[in-house]
């Protein structure tokens, strides 16, 4: 029997069993593996507590002095818990998280066996670091990389059965101080931004001395069968199906959006749920999405670099996870074709220490002034740098799902809901006027009545935008699923911080010439909405009137990802990051390179798999076919019968026939297609070659055939498990 047939005799007796496992109360095991502050207080002498805490809070060093105090406290805590190893965990170029177990356990010079875990190591690891990506920077500089501890984000423990290791989170650098990872920059950001955002808060109010980007991610997933995935190459070495003709039931009668949870995606969820709560993720939603199979959880939100680790260790739980319910997770932005693919909408404001949100309406004229200033210099920022923010979105996946009429266009654009551009049109058509203290578009500012209850109402948000502002945040949907959120957070909020510092610039240098604050920062507001309106767009942002219409407006559309990666090596790009200190130019021209080698490897290793699964599955399955269709003619034909009797048999042969052809021919021009892009010099060249003349030129062609012979070809003979079985079956 073929793989497929035994999963899917086997899907039916699945059960779920843990779902008579009553659930513990959520606050009584939440964070109970992370090392919190108020665990530390426990575990830690006053100093190391004292200097923990100034760390966290002021992201300042460690001091080395009380590095060890600090280490052996968290031992005492980890042991307590029955860990073994620890490791440095740190979020290399390769997107996915990375980890070297070492033990506490450790030989003296006499012999003696003890376990130990001391300052030196908490701090700093030097992983062997040059099988990571590094686009040159190693082979330039120096060969070792080290990871440094990052006390904001808390030590935790990830329990795989009895196995516990208490996990470091890191950052990862090069010798000479090249960040080789997303959480250096990211922290890097959210500082610049810190500081340009206090700068302009204190122009409505003293108090803020800090400002904290939040992040609240919502991830998309598919869950299928482990038996029937197990029996598709394709989804377990390139995370999507190359191959797959559409179901005669996809989602057209829209029945699995927030419908029930089927038992068993229930217990996994349960399960998955529970991992998480342990490590301190607030999970808060579950529920179907729109395609079949396809759900969606979300956290509420945390600060941006917790929020980051909070996702990635998410995705890792989940992969986890699903393994012991004999299930598939799929992270793939687009694992089925024809159905809708999985985001990771980024919802993110910034919040002061003095408990205001930023981009929340307030309820005084003043208030209102500094909400519309963040939002205002968001939009502006957007407008400003929507390349660079469409380049960090860029990837292999998301390719699949921009644009493609279920997710938001490849065009950066902003949804700002009626109401709020309403009152933006109404200070931009003052342009010449003069503002007064008295002035009717600063009083009108008093908002608060009519704003929260129009943007928090659902029915005035636009689901087809890639930035909307819903009401208290924006919401940045174009991020893939697999995608690890720092990097469009990294960019985000440096190209906020950078806006803001302008802001500050302009409204200082009206101020100066005479301005009053008020009038200069409306001044300076209504400055910003004509120079960014063009990026503000209301409607259907799927339509196609829309693509027009962006074009005219001259704001980019940029369909790839090599070419959407061109936005990070110009000038703009390298002012942007240098003079915010998050990157210099050796770093982006190297995280170029590595994100053009990470897209054109995919499509290889793509390219690769469609040939494979063309030659060894479906030619050899629509070739069996044939020989009995042949066998049945000739048979026929022996018997006497006229041609007549076996005239649509022949038409099989024929079409069976043709698409063989086809795809044969295809494969193996692709081959050559992909020989000529190995031998290209350029990384970039490379990568353009790899979309356009392996990706473009063959990938559709091929599957179109295929999927034809999959309609065509005896069903007891094709090998890869259909859709409406890995979709439906469960
Ligand atoms: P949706 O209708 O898009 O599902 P929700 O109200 O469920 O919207 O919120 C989606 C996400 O937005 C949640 O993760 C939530 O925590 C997050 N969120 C809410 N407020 C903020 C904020 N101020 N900053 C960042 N994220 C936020
Ligand atoms: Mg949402």
């Amino acid at each position: 029997m073929s793989l497929r047939f035994d999963a899917i005799n086997k899907v039916a007796n699945e059960k779920s069993s843990s779902l008579n496992v009553a659930a513990p109360k959520i606050t009584s095991i939440f964070g109970e593996n992370v090392f919190t502050i108020k665990t530390a207080r426990a575990f830690l002498s006053d100093d190391a507590y004292k200097s923990l805490v100034t760390s966290i809070k002021g992201g300042k060093k460690i001091d080395r002095s009380v590095a060890g105090s600090i280490a052996n406290g968290l031992r005492a805590w980890a042991e307590g818990k029955g860990v073994t190893h620890f490791t440095h965990w740190f979020q290399p170029l390769t997107g996915s998280t990375a980890e070297k177990h070492d033990s506490f356990f450790t030989l003296k010079s006499d012999g003696t066996a003890i376990e130990e875990f001391d300052g030196a190591a908490l701090i700093q690891q030097e992983p062997d670091a040059s099988s990571f990506p590094n686009g040159g920077i190693r082979a330039t500089f120096e060969a070792r990389g080290y990871t440094a501890w990052d006390p904001s984000s808390p030590p935790f423990i990830i329990e795989i059965g009895h196995g516990k290791t208490l996990c470091i989170p890191t950052i990862f650098v090069s010798y000479t101080g090249e960040s080789l990872d997303y959480k250096a920059p990211l922290l890097k950001a959210l500082e610049a931004l810190n500081k340009s955002a206090v700068d302009v808060a204190n122009y409505f109010d003293k108090n803020v001395t800090k400002i904290t980007a939040t992040l609240g991610w919502e991830q998309e997933y598919f869950v299928i069968d482990e038996g029937l995935a197990n029996a598709r190459p394709d989804l377990i070495q390139a995370g999507r199906t190359v191959f797959g003709a559409a179901p005669a039931k996809g989602q057209q009668l829209e029945d699995h959006y927030f419908g029930s949870i089927p038992e068993r995606v229930y217990a996994f969820m349960r399960d998955y749920e529970s991992e998480s709560y342990k490590l301190g993720i607030p999970l808060r939603t579950r529920h179907n999405e729109v395609a079949p199979a396809q759900f969606e959880c979300a956290p509420i939100f945390e600060e941006v670099n917790i929020a980051v680790d909070h996702n990635i260790l998410l995705m890792d739980i989940m992969t986890r996870v699903a393994k012991r319910h004999h299930l598939r997770v799929l992270l793939h932005e687009k694992p089925f074709a024809g159905i809708n693919g999985s985001g990771k909408h980024n919802n993110w404001s910034m919040a002061t220490d003095t408990g205001v949100n930023l981009l929340a309406p307030g309820k005084t004229p003043k208030t209102n002034l500094m909400f519309l200033t963040f939002f205002v210099n968001t939009i502006k920022a957007v407008h400003d740098y929507a390349d660079i923010l469409r380049a960090s979105i860029a990837s292999a996946g998301n390719d699949h799902r921009l644009g493609a009429n279920e997710a938001p266009p490849a065009i950066i654009s902003v949804f700002v809901g009626q109401y709020l551009a309403k009152v933006l049109a109404d200070i931009e058509t003052r342009v010449g006027d003069k503002f007064d203290e008295q002035d009717e578009a600063i009083l009108k500012l008093d908002l608060h009545r009519s704003i929260p209850e129009l943007l928090l109402d659902n029915t005035d948000r636009n689901r087809t935008s890639p930035f909307a502002f819903t009401g208290n945040k924006f919401e940045f949907r174009a991020v893939g699923s697999t995608a690890n959120c720092a990097n469009p957070m990294i960019t985000l909020n440096t190209i906020l911080a950078a806006t803001l510092k302008q802001f500050k610039k302009d409204v200082d240098g009206l101020i100066e010439k005479g301005d009053k604050k008020e009038i200069a920062i409306m001044h300076v507001i209504q400055k910003y909405i004509v120079e960014s309106k063009n990026v503000l767009f209301e409607g259907d942002g799927y339509s196609a009137e829309w693509a027009k219409e962006a074009e005219r407006r001259g704001l980019p559309n940029i369909k790839t990802t090599p070419l959407a990666f061109d936005a990070l090596t110009t000038d703009k790009a390298k002012h942007l990051f240098e003079s915010n200190g998050i990157y210099n130019h050796i770093e982006l021209e190297a995280r170029h390179e590595i994100e053009l080698e990470n897209y054109l490897k995919k499509v290889q290793i793509e390219g690769r798999i469609i040939g494979d699964l063309a030659l060894n599955h479906i030619l050899p399955a629509a070739i069996k076919y044939q020989n009995s269709v042949l066998a049945n003619v000739n048979g026929l034909k022996a018997a006497g019968l006229p041609e007549s009797a076996y005239a649509s048999q022949l038409t099989i042969l024929k079409q069976v026939s043709e698409h063989i052809q086809v795809i044969h021919t295809k494969v193996h021009a692709m081959v050559e297609a992909r020989k000529i892009a190995n031998n290209i010099e350029s990384t970039r060249s490379k990568a353009i070659a790899y979309e356009s003349q392996v990706k473009a030129a063959f990938f559709d062609e091929i599957r179109y055939h295929v999927d034809k012979l999959e309609s065509l070809v005896d069903d007891e003979i094709w090998t890869l498990p259909k859709y409406r079985e890995m979709l439906f079956l469960r």
